[in-house]
């Protein structure tokens, strides 16, 4: 069947061909998915089971229930001391949706977004399935993988539209600081554009806090904030994430819900509420043991041949670079699955910058960790 030309033409990802490779694989230690190797708390299923015992198994409001965007606005300012009403909230098809859902309701042809390479790839397919451009900005692990307004303005022309921020960021693990989100806030302004601020991991901090990118004067008008239950509540097949935004924008992605998704999964949305309000202690709890794996792997990696990594502030993944190694992160990232069983992501896979880099996540436990350590420094060593 012949199919539309612009997915004709649509590469499989490099992450994705790892995923595929793995699945056809016995005795793989995979550390290439980014999701918590935790299972979702009981009393969180079992909110979802209630909610069905009672009924709710009908349609979902187009917004998401009232609740639950209630439970998303109280979980905000009891953290980061972030403040919003319900009205501005709407429920997402795990966060993931909401970037497609914001590009397709605010581009127009050609228009332009800024992202920091190395950044979560799908940012940019989404901006090119609603007709903009991405423009990947490299940064630099010199300057902690941080953007320069510099650099931002560089890349500015007359179609710039907005900019992606995601800290801590998924790969390199940076957190920026508040005085690099007010020069990107005083930028923004500068330059009249709106901001996707993909917080997903606020709940994953080693070192200071986390900065809410909405919070800075000026920027609550112009900021989209993404958040998500997967990563912190281990909800990641719940599928339930949300963002805060300017009304008109939350009203049209109504729209383009009640012909696409017609809102999200009516239990798993009253499971993140109950999660939402009820979990800050696990989700602390988890945080810590996510900082004490980061810290050890990171040791075993500073002492493989080849392989320096620096520490990664927030979420849970690493960034170290291979490049001692004398192999390409493609060719890394390969011949390590083949030949030593362990899987990571190909830092090339999250933009050029990438190249040098492999991405590990920190998703299972010590044991497995410390064991594909084990593993990968046989590895380096044979090289
Ligand atoms: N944003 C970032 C930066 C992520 O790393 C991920 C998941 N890997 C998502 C969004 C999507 O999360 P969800 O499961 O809520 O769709």
């Amino acid at each position: 069947m012949e199919l539309a030309k612009k997915y004709g033409m649509q590469k499989i990802s490099g992450m994705v061909r790892v995923f595929q490779a793995i699945e056809k694989m016995n005795d793989v230690l995979n550390l290439s998915i980014g999701e918590p190797d935790f299972i979702t708390e009981p009393d969180i299923t079992e909110a979802g089971a209630e909610a069905a015992k009672k009924g709710f198994t009908h349609y979902p409001p187009l917004q998401g229930f009232l609740d639950v965007r209630e439970a998303a606005c109280a979980y905000w300012e009891r953290h980061h001391n972030y403040k919003n009403s319900p009205d501005n909230v709407y429920i997402s098809v795990g966060s993931l949706h909401v970037p497609y859902l914001a590009f397709a309701a605010l581009l127009n042809p050609g228009d332009e977004i800024l992202l920091f390479e190395p950044y979560f790839t799908p940012y940019a397919s989404q901006i090119r399935s609603a007709g903009g451009v991405a423009v990947g900005i490299k940064t630099h692990e010199e300057n902690n993988f941080a953007p320069t307004v510099e650099e931002l303005e560089k890349y500015l022309t007359p179609k710039t539209r907005g900019i992606i921020l995601n800290s801590p960021c998924n790969p390199s693990g940076r957190v920026l600081n508040l005085k690099q989100l007010e020069e990107i806030a005083e930028f923004v302004i500068k330059h009249d554009l709106f901001v996707l601020s993909d917080e997903i991991y606020e709940s994953m901090i080693f070192n200071g806090s986390h900065n809410c990118f909405a919070n800075i004067p000026g920027m609550h008008e112009r900021t989209l904030l993404c958040g998500g239950v997967a990563k912190s509540h281990c909800m990641t097949g719940w599928r339930i994430g949300y963002v805060f935004a300017p009304q008109n924008v939350i009203n049209t992605m109504c729209v383009l819900s009640s012909f696409q998704t017609y809102g999200v999964n009516t239990l798993a949305q009253k499971a993140a509420a109950y999660a939402m309000n009820t979990q800050d202690e696990k989700v602390k709890e988890r945080a810590k043991i996510f900082g004490e794996r980061m810290k050890a792997v990171r040791e075993k990696l500073n002492n493989m041949k080849g392989v320096k990594c620096h520490e990664a502030e927030g979420a849970f993944y690493l960034f170290p670079d291979i490049s001692g190694t004398g192999l390409t992160s493609e060719e890394f990232t390969w011949k390590l699955l083949n030949e030593a069983h362990v899987a990571v992501l190909p830092g090339s896979a999250f933009g050029e910058t990438g190249e040098g880099y492999i991405r590990i996540a920190c998703t299972q436990s010590m044991e497995i960790l410390l064991n594909s350590m084990d593993r990968m420094k046989n590895f380096c060593e044979s090289l």
